[in-house]
């Protein structure tokens, strides 16, 4: 055990780490090293070694016996307690030793690994789906060796130094009696099997790296940063395991009109002071075609309108949300002469004409400038 790594160095952290980071530190290296995931010859030695760290380092009282003695401690690993913890520790030299879940058939299927993909498409292409192909590099079988790595028309022979378990047995003696510590058979990398001659085309892996093309149907109402599961065209599997999946997440890009927020959609439009003033009937642009509006007369700046069904088709369920149209009044600039006087001789008229609303705020400004408010 002498030369076994630092637990905190495996984790990456300083010694005084909080509990807090030791978890965090460990459920990145778990994922990052477990054997289902990570296919290296050594990943499950490092995943085993970042568990014990966990273990360990992890539990207070095995922590300070850790930090007083290293690994040193002819009690590291069992409970740190004594023989009154002998039966709860108990479990921690199983997880300890043999990873918890037992040792994993070298020859067993395995899932391919899932991939990601980001895709960016058009505003309306969000709102009314897509079917498009994509091209993704991905881990595939090799056709040659059909996944077994040997050239076609050789052997496969069992491992003779783990005779094809794909691990080793070393015994080492504790103060509690010799423990046979199980670890990855050095002479075929775990995989049980020694390939005599490799196939050429994976060089032995089973495995090539191929561009693959895949015909994707996005549906209609998907929104930035959705995420489709597009079952099974992952990576391949091993040993006759299934295909992981791939998962395809959208960018959205912005419209110079439309806004969205989630089945709804907005936007502005302008109207003239005498739009807004009298009324009017005005055309407004929706997803799919031009609509009327009718705006009646008196209408502030600022108001919203609302037309029913012309939003974003609901992604799940039925229906479509609604498109707001919020009305700007643009105020008139560079008028004539003539324009002028004719305001000049509407605001003379107009007097009290403002809505209450209005005349209140005017009436609260005049205060202020008299002082009396
Ligand atoms: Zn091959
Ligand atoms: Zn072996």
């Amino acid at each position: 055990m002498a030369d076994k790594r630092d637990y905190y160095e495996v984790l990456g952290l300083g010694r005084n780490a909080s509990a807090d980071e030791i978890k965090k530190a460990y459920r990145n290296l778990a994922r990052k090293y477990h054997p289902d995931v990570n296919k290296e010859p050594d990943a499950e030695q490092k995943f085993k070694e970042v568990k014990e760290a966990y273990d360990v380092l992890s539990d207070d009282q095995k922590r300070a016996r850790y930090d007083q003695y290293g690994h040193e401690d002819p009690m590291a690993g069992f409970g740190g307690g004594g023989a009154a913890d002998f039966g709860g520790g108990f479990g921690d030299i199983f997880d300890m030793f043999f990873g918890g879940g037992g040792r994993r058939d070298p020859n067993a299927p395995q899932r391919g690994n899932d991939l990601q993909y980001t895709m960016t498409i058009e505003f309306k292409e969000a709102v009314f789906g897509k079917e498009t192909d994509i091209t993704i590099p991905r881990t595939e079988t090799c056709d040659t060796c059909h996944g077994s790595g040997a050239k076609p028309g050789t052997r496969i022979e069992n491992c003779s130094v783990c005779r094809g378990t794909g691990q080793q047995e070393v015994a080492q003696n504790t103060p509690f009696g010799r423990i046979v510590n199980r670890r990855t058979c050095s002479a075929c990398g775990g995989r049980g099997k020694i390939i005599r001659e490799r196939c050429t085309t994976c060089s032995g892996s089973g495995q090539v790296k191929r561009n693959r093309k895949i015909h994707v149907k996005i549906p209609a109402g998907v929104d930035d940063g959705s995420q489709l599961r597009i079952s099974g065209e992952g990576e391949s599997g091993l040993r006759g395991g299934p295909p992981g999946d791939l998962y395809l997440v959208l960018r959205v890009k912005p419209h110079d009109f439309f806004e969205r927020d989630g089945d709804d959609i907005y936007c502005e439009v302008p109207l003239t002071f005498t739009q807004a003033a009298l009324g009017d009937e005005i055309e407004i642009p929706t997803l799919t075609e031009k609509v009327k509006l009718k705006i009646p007369s008196g209408t502030q700046t600022g108001t919203y309108f609302r037309l029913k069904g012309k939003g974003v088709p609901k992604l799940r369920g039925y229906g479509q949300g609604d498109q707001h149209v919020k009305v700007t009044v643009v105020t008139p600039t560079q008028l004539t002469e003539e324009q002028k006087e004719l305001l000049r001789e509407f605001a003379a008229k107009s007097g009290e004409s403002t809505n209450e609303q209005h005349q209140t705020l005017f009436e609260r400004m005049k205060k202020a400038i008299l002082g009396d408010g």
